[in-house]
């Protein structure tokens, strides 16, 4: 039979998204599966339990990523898709869920269909992608294409205290299986957009471009606290007024650039916090994302030379710690277009634009061609017990993931010539 007319089961696909979504259920709707806790060890079993049940041979590595591995017609790295099944403390069900079961999907139609595809297939789950309970967040993904040693994974210590190390074999999930783990021939990511951008301009399909980078940094400063009534303006050294101050900033600057600066000061805590009293430390966090990295270069020389200036003028004394720094990532040109061409191919209408947030595929992307897919997201909300993405849409995008797979398994797209010919 053609593998074109092929279609995923929308309903299974939809079951077995309630079934993980019952794993960490929160009272309202939303999920609950931090990294490496209870509920994020009772997804693992279910989902392992799926794989294996599809005939696949699953392995666990060091820092827990779960990798199941259908055998193909030939030898060689597998094509995989991935995603995480971890989620932020109210998160909802599909944010990476729905990756990592679309895979699953997509098995279990090849294998109803009775096809067994030339180069192998991989389903991954990367560990703790959220970062919501330790960071750096990505971390599974990240170990796994070696950016990050794993001893220095296991040592990371949780926002309750724990140690990564001590968390996973805890729960089961401190694995064997070597990292870095082995380079796949490709690699694709179904995810939905967590933005509004699909919704809004009326695609049904993003074929994703890259993410932007991301700079986090958090500000100390330390003023002098004293009365509110009785300090003269001029003699203030106040916190308070300097974290103000910089996410007015911040906001000028995105301003200024335009183009795809974006810029955040989403924390400020001030001591001692009291009506009338001027503030004498300031804690603030910045977060500054593009998709160009000379751009966010220049918006953190904007930043640092503002702090410069306003501890100057305040006299207030200011300090900087970096909490998270990735570069920009450029898909692979062909990636993204045989995800256009795939959508397409299936009448989908097909926008290209970058992810806003971070993603395990661009780790990825750092040893192998990497590419995603975008359906869109209703409102536009994510990491919100009322993230939601119409089930018409879900079905699309994992019949787009199952069609651009079997071009990946079946013909050699990074050979120059085929792929025009394709
Ligand atoms: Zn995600």
């Amino acid at each position: 039979m053609s593998t074109k007319t092929l279609h995923i089961d929308g309903d299974r696909l939809l079951t077995r998204l309630s079934e993980l979504a019952k794993r960490g259920a929160r009272d309202d709707g939303g999920c609950n599966r931090l990294a490496f806790t209870d509920a994020d060890k009772e997804g693992r079993d279910l989902v392992t339990g799926w794989m294996r049940e599809l005939g696949m041979a699953v392995s666990i590595d060091g820092i827990g990523n779960g990798v199941a591995r259908r055998p193909g017609r030939e030898e060689g790295p597998p094509v995989m898709i991935g995603s995480h099944i971890d989620t932020v403390r109210t998160g909802g069900r599909y944010d990476g869920n729905y990756g990592v079961l679309s895979g699953l999907e997509v098995v279990e139609t090849l294998k109803d269909a009775g096809i067994t595809t030339r180069r192998p297939l991989a389903v991954a789950f990367f560990s703790n992608e959220e970062g919501s309970r330790v960071a750096p967040d990505m971390m599974g993904s990240l170990v796994y294409v070696g950016g990050f040693g794993l001893e220095e994974a296991h040592a990371a210590v949780t926002i309750d205290g724990k140690r990564v190390g001590e968390e996973l074999a805890r729960i089961g999930y401190r694995g064997d299986a070597p990292t870095p783990g082995p380079v796949p021939y490709a690699y694709v990511e179904l995810h939905i957009e967590q933005g509004p951008v699909l919704e809004a301009e009326g695609f049904r399909i993003g074929a994703v471009t890259g993410v932007q980078g991301i700079s986090w940094t958090e500000v100390t400063v330390r003023g002098q606290s004293n009365h509110a009534g009785t300090t003269p303006m001029s003699y203030r050294h106040d916190a308070g007024y300097v974290a103000g101050e910089a996410a007015a900033f911040v906001r000028r600057l995105t301003k200024e650039m335009g183009g795809r600066q974006v810029g955040t000061v989403g924390s400020i805590v001030l001591e001692p916090n009291l009506v009338n009293v001027v503030a004498q430390k300031a804690v603030f966090t910045v977060d500054l994302r593009n998709t160009d990295e000379k751009l966010l270069q220049s918006a953190e020389a904007r930043l640092d030379e503002f702090l410069g200036t306003i501890a100057d003028a305040e006299a207030v004394e200011i300090s900087t710690r970096r909490l998270a720094r990735f570069e920009p990532v450029d898909f692979d040109p062909r990636m993204i277009s045989l995800v256009e061409e795939t959508a397409r191919s299936l009448g989908a209408t097909v926008m290209r634009l970058p992810a806003g947030a971070g993603h395990d595929a661009q780790m990825l992307a750092r040893v192998c061609p990497a590419g995603m897919i975008f359906t869109p997201s209703v409102k536009g909300l994510s990491h919100n017990v009322r993230e939601h993405t119409d089930p018409a849409d879900l079905e699309l995008g994992a019949n787009v993931l199952l069609q651009t797979v079997l071009t990946l398994t079946e013909t050699d797209p990074f050979k120059a010539a085929s792929w025009r010919a394709s």
